[in-house]
C-alpha cells in the first residue's frame, strides 16, 4: 500500500488583499506540495468579526487562481466551525486548564510581567483565583479564556519538541519552550477560540502533515506543539520561511501600503512576472 500524500495549506486571513509576501508563502507551500506529490489546501482563517470580510475571502480565493495556485475545493472557513472550537475549548475547561480572565487591554499592560515571544505584554495571571470572579462573571462580564500555563506544563510536563522541515523537505527537529507565551488567549471575548486553539484543531482536522509559513509565526509554534500535546492531536512539520521585506527592511503589510497583487495586476504586471520575480519561474 502507497504512503498517504503529504498535506500543505496556505492559511490567510481575509482583513485586507494579498500582497507579495502572501503570494511568497502560497507559491511555496504550492511548490513543496508538487515536489511531494503532495496535496495543496487553502483555508480561510477568519474567526475575527470585527477585522474579516467575506467579500475580500473571495478576492483572496480569486487573486490565488489568477496566480496559477490550484487548491482543493470546498476552501474551509474558519467561521463555520466555531462550535467545535468552542467544544475543545469547554473539554480543556473541564480539566482546569483554562479559567476566565476579566481583563481589559489596558489593565494587562499595566500589569504586565514582561513580553511574549511577539512582544505583546505578558499576562500576570490577575484573574487566576480573582475573588470576585463568580459574581462578576454571573452579572454577566464579558471574558476570554486563557491558558493556565502552569496546569498544562503539569498535565504534560515531558519536554516538547517541534518536528521541522527545510524547503528541500528534509527533516529535522528543535525543543520547544511554549512557557514564553505565558497565559494565552484561547478563547476570546467575542469568538470561542483564539488563532491558537483555531489553527492546531483545523490543521489536525484537515490532515496537514507540513505547515509552510512565515518567520513571524515560528515562535508561536511552541504554543501549538503544547496544545496539540494537551488535545491529543497530531503535530505537523513545520517550515518557517524568510519574511519579504520592503526597500527599507521592513516586512510587507498591507498596513505599510505594500502594492497588494490586485494594485500590481492593474498596473499590468502579470502572474508570470510575480512568480519569476518571487524565484517561482
Ligand atoms: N492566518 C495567519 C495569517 O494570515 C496564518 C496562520 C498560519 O499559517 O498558521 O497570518
Amino acid at each position: 500500500m502507497s504512503a498517504r500524500p503529504p498535506v500543505f495549506r496556505f492559511a490567510p486571513s481575509p482583513n485586507g488583499r494579498l500582497h507579495l509576501g502572501h503570494a511568497y508563502s502560497a507559491l511555496l507551500n504550492a511548490e513543496m506540495a508538487g515536489r511531494m506529490h503532495g496535496r495543496l489546501l487553502v483555508r480561510i482563517e477568519d474567526i475575527d468579526p470585527t477585522r474579516c470580510r467575506p467579500d475580500l475571502a473571495e478576492a483572496m480565493l480569486a487573486d490565488l487562481r489568477w496566480l496559477g495556485l490550484r487548491f482543493e475545493e470546498p476552501v474551509r472557513r474558519q467561521s463555520e466551525h466555531l462550535a467545535t472550537y468552542a467544544a475543545a475549548l469547554a473539554s480543556l475547561q473541564a480539566r482546569g486548564l483554562v479559567y476566565p480572565c476579566l481583563c481589559s487591554r489596558r489593565e494587562i499592560a499595566q500589569a504586565s510581567i514582561g513580553r511574549d515571544p511577539d512582544g505583546a505584554p505578558l499576562y500576570p495571571g490577575t484573574c487566576r483565583g480573582r475573588a470576585d470572579l463568580a459574581a462578576r462573571l454571573a452579572a454577566g462580564t464579558p471574558h476570554a479564556w486563557r491558558l493556565d500555563m502552569r496546569a498544562a506544563r503539569a498535565a504534560c510536563p515531558e519536554p516538547l519538541c517541534v518536528h521541522t522541515a527545510d524547503a528541500a523537505g528534509t527533516p529535522g527537529r528543535r525543543p520547544a519552550e511554549p512557557e514564553r507565551w505565558g497565559d494565552a488567549v484561547l478563547g476570546r471575548k467575542d469568538v470561542p477560540t483564539s488563532y491558537h486553539l483555531a489553527v492546531v484543531l483545523d490543521d489536525a482536522a484537515q490532515g496537514v502533515t507540513h505547515v509552510v509559513r512565515g518567520q513571524d509565526l515560528d515562535a508561536a509554534t511552541d504554543l501549538h506543539r503544547l496544545l496539540q500535546r494537551l488535545l491529543g492531536l497530531p503535530s505537523p512539520r513545520y517550515h518557517h520561511h524568510a519574511l519579504l521585506r520592503d526597500p527599507d527592511g521592513e516586512k510587507l503589510a498591507k498596513s505599510r501600503g505594500s502594492p497588494s497583487l490586485a494594485d500590481l495586476r492593474a498596473q499590468g504586471v502579470t502572474a508570470d512576472d510575480i512568480r519569476r520575480r518571487l524565484g517561482f519561474a
